[in-house]
């Protein structure tokens, strides 16, 4: 709207008429609903009281332009209904829900952000087109602003904090980011999804199904998070990739909710990996070595 207009004054629906006129026929369609919407750029400072946890746009409101808010309310809820029953079920602590905030309030942050500055760009842009309208100088477009369109190489940022081995945490490598999921054909030629195959809960995912050569504490803690073995083995992608990891590194684990704790490396073992995982995650009747 624009200085002077009044949220009563543009409900109505001539005026809501004559704004598409330019574009669409009146006759081809028809106003079911018209409402006014003002939208913020906000991030809640705390996202947990107690027992009270907040998620969705009572956390973090953005504008408009990257159609992420309801994305991300989701990414909220997908993050905490995994930890809430392991804390619940009493296999973590309930310092593991903690690491909700941590994990979701700098990434609710960083794409409102990302919001914000691609509306700068369509404001920039205007004055761009009006400027080539007027026969004026059209303005410079920064670089700053340009890199935040659409296809510009901008992608969303890791965890960096919470659930994940942060020592692997980079802005190229695949700990704290979603796992690749292509569509695979298993040995029998069955088409399936890779998401399919790995379950709902933790998996950990290897190259090769060679046996796991892993010790007893390490096989405990698998069972008791339910912590299936996945193996790529005879799998074949049909659409898609397998996550990039698997071209250096052997083994992974990847959360319930898709990110990728950690991998294997020079430094760290699949023993060291499950050990690690289970410290973050606070885990009870658990003995760190
Ligand atoms: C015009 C527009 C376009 C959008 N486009 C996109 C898009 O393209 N992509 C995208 O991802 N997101 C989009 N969004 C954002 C998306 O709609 C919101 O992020 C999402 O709906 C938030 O869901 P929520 O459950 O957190 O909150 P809400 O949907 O606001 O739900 C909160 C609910 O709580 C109820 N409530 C409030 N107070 C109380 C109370 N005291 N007691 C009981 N109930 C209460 C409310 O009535 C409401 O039903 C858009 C939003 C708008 C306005």
């Amino acid at each position: 709207m624009l200085p002077g207009e009044t949220a009563e004054a543009m409900l109505d629906n001539e005026l809501i008429m004559s704004l598409i006129d330019e574009w669409t026929p009146r006759d081809t369609y028809e106003i079911r609903r018209a409402a006014v919407y003002q939208f913020h750029a906000a991030t809640a400072d705390k996202w947990r009281q107690g027992k009270i946890f907040i998620g969705g746009d009572a956390a973090h409101q953005t504008p408009p332009f990257l159609g992420q808010g309801m994305n991300a309310g989701m990414r909220d809820v997908i993050n905490f209904s995994w930890k809430l029953p392991l804390v619940i079920q009493g296999v973590c602590d309930p310092q593991l829900l903690d690491s909700y905030e941590a994990e979701r309030s700098a990434h609710a942050h960083d794409l409102v952000e990302w919001a914000v500055s691609v509306g700068k760009l369509m404001d920039h842009m205007a004055e761009v087109e009006r400027a080539q309208r007027d026969g004026l100088k059209p303005p410079e477009t920064p670089e700053a602003l340009r890199s935040s369109g659409y296809g510009q190489g901008r992608t969303q940022p890791p965890i960096r904090d919470g659930i994940v081995l942060l020592e692997q945490v980079s802005d190229t490598g695949s700990t704290g980011y979603l796992f690749a999921q292509p569509e695979v054909t298993d040995v029998d030629g069955s088409l399936l999804k890779l998401d399919d195959i790995l379950g709902n809960g933790f998996a950990l995912v290897t190259r090769s199904n060679e046996k796991l050569e892993i010790s007893e504490q390490t096989r405990a803690i698998l069972n008791q998070l339910d912590i299936g073995v996945v193996s790529l083995e005879g799998l074949s992608t049909v659409r898609g990739r397998f996550d990039r990891l698997f071209e250096q590194f052997e083994s992974a684990i990847v959360r319930p909710d898709r990110l990728v704790f950690g991998h294997t490396d020079e430094s760290n073992s699949v023993d060291d990996l499950v050990a690690k995982l289970a410290k973050k995650l606070t885990l009870t009747n658990h003995i760190t070595h």
